[in-house]
């Protein structure tokens, strides 16, 4: 896809008191000596022009107990031991056992800084106990500087046509944004996604709930969803898009079809749908006009009437013949499989089918690759793997298992600052404005900052994604697919 040019410049956190990761506490003892002000080089400390007064410790800048090594530390030089550090309490509330408060805040620095922390302390995952979490990489050598990094000519693109007919497409990228709907999803976050596929030269998608006019200025870059509710499909918006995507099922729901509940059907979102404000709406699962490869093929022959020049990508869940299901979109005529797994999804999921549904996208992609080779079709098919790709780590074990590029949600959510706090459906919805479509709510995120956080966040997953390449000595992506060889399992190390 074109990239359009952009800048990497620091976007900071929205919120006066951002979540910091220590907590630096100065007590009554203090004197005012102003001491740490002199010593912190970080600007913990500060007093303010023509005021007496140390302020409060600006916590976000601390680097925390590791700070101890260094001569400048506060807290050993402060004549009245006023200071204290220590890990900031709140952080046990934040997240879970994937989404780990330590991956959390990693992710909030990169799309702050849309570098990774230079002291090379990259969270390469969470603490799940299994998956991603459990793979590693056989480096092959260590990682490089960064400016010998940005010389190298790593290639990172993925082809999304491999077949013999409709237009040649590719993305910067190895990923994309996955698509989250108008009503579970604010417009300033849809905007934030498509701003930044346009700023990386990659892709977003709508999601199933229509396509808003505010995303036409972006459409080379926005996926169209149509899905089994077809809520907001239109001729016009399918012959915008440079691809259409069904989908079939959603890996942390599979077998449940969607639903959004009354109250975030607000009357714009209830007008883009065609709906009645209020009431809550389903998607149904299945598509009951589809129970075959010849009714699938009829599906992908309707938008390619609409739009010759689209390329038509299959979103489906990870049933254990998840295979035979590729295969059959294959001969069905669709550029793109797009599997998700079961770790995806908002809030709005519920547990019991995120958990127990689904098999796990790390089963699903080597299945699916080697179904593909035996078929003698896996190199005219692009195989996309979403639900739960939480870091560049994980996008970079995807493709070793077999996948060419991998599609996003969460991790994109999170840059935005969610907290993963799991309101994204109930009532008004998102407390930062992120997955709500109430219009107060909204108005909590600029788009050009949510476009800035996301550009961020990918461009800092394209560098640590060229260092993992350099590490495993290869020059393409497209080298590393279904490079199982190169990966192992904690547990059971040196095997394969
Ligand atoms: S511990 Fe170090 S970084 Fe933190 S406030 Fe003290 S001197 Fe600054
Ligand atoms: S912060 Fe918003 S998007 Fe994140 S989990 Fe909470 S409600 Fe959902």
């Amino acid at each position: 896809m074109k990239q359009v040019e952009k800048r990497i410049v620091r976007a900071p956190s929205r919120f006066r008191n951002a979540l910091p990761r220590y907590a630096v506490e100065r007590t009554v003892r203090c004197i005012r000596c102003g001491t740490c002000v002199e010593l912190c080089p970080l600007g913990v400390h500060e007093i303010r022009p023509g005021q007496n007064l140390v302020t409060s410790p600006n916590v976000e800048r601390c680097i925390g107990i590791s700070c101890r090594e260094n001569d400048f530390f506060c807290v050993a030089h402060c004549p009245m031991e006023a200071l204290s550090i220590s890990e900031n309490p709140l952080l046990q509330t934040l997240g879970d056992r994937r989404w780990t408060p330590e991956l959390i805040l990693s992710t909030w620095e990169l799309a702050e800084t849309g570098f990774p922390p230079a002291n090379g302390k990259a969270v390469e995952g969470g603490d799940s106990g299994g998956g991603f979490d459990k793979l590693r990489f056989r480096w092959k050598r260590e990682a490089p500087r960064l400016e010998s990094l940005l010389e190298a000519r790593i290639n990172l693109s993925v082809r999304l046509n491999r077949r013999d007919r409709g237009p040649e497409r590719s993305i910067g990228l190895p990923l994309y944004g996955g698509g989250m709907s108008f009503g579970s999803i604010s417009l300033p976050t849809m905007i934030g996604k498509a701003g930044a596929a346009r700023n990386m030269g990659t892709l977003t998608c709508t999601g199933e709930g229509g396509y808003p006019d505010e995303l036409v200025p972006y459409a080379p870059w926005v996926i169209t969803q149509v899905a089994t509710g077809l809520f907001g499909v239109r001729e016009e918006t399918i012959k915008l898009a440079p691809v259409v995507e069904f989908k079939y099922a959603q890996g942390a729901k599979p077998g449940l079809g969607g639903h959004l509940l009354g109250d975030k059907v607000t009357p714009a979102v209830a007008a883009l749908r065609e709906t009645v404000p209020g009431h809550s709406l389903f998607s149904p699962f299945p598509f009951h006009s589809v129970y075959s490869v010849e009714d699938h093929r009829k599906h992908l022959d309707w938008v390619l009437e609409i739009n010759p020049d689209a390329l038509v990508s299959v979103k489906v869940s990870t049933p254990t013949d998840v295979d035979m299901v590729a295969v059959g979109s294959y001969y069905a005529g669709a550029h793109i499989v797009h599997l998700d797994g079961g770790y995806g999804g908002t809030g709005a999921a519920p547990e019991i089918a995120k958990k127990n549904i689904a098999m796990p996208i790390e089963y699903a992609i080597p299945k699916v690759h080697r179904f593909l080779e035996q078929e003698g079709i896996r190199d005219e098919v692009t195989l996309m793997a979403g639900g739960g790709i939480r870091t560049a780590y994980d996008a970079a074990k995807a493709i070793a298992l077999g996948a060419d590029g991998v599609v996003i949600g969460t991790a994109e959510l999170v840059a935005l600052e969610c907290c993963r706090c799991g309101n994204c459906e109930s009532g008004r919805g998102c407390p930062r404005g992120i997955a709500t479509t109430d219009e107060e709510m909204s108005c909590l995120m600029d788009p050009e900052w949510a476009i800035q956080r996301i550009t961020n966040l990918y461009h800092g997953w394209k560098i640590q994604l060229m260092e993992i390449l350099w590490r495993l000595d290869l020059d393409s992506v497209e080298e590393l697919r279904g490079r199982r060889d190169l990966l192992f399992h904690e547990d059971y190390q040196g095997t394969r």
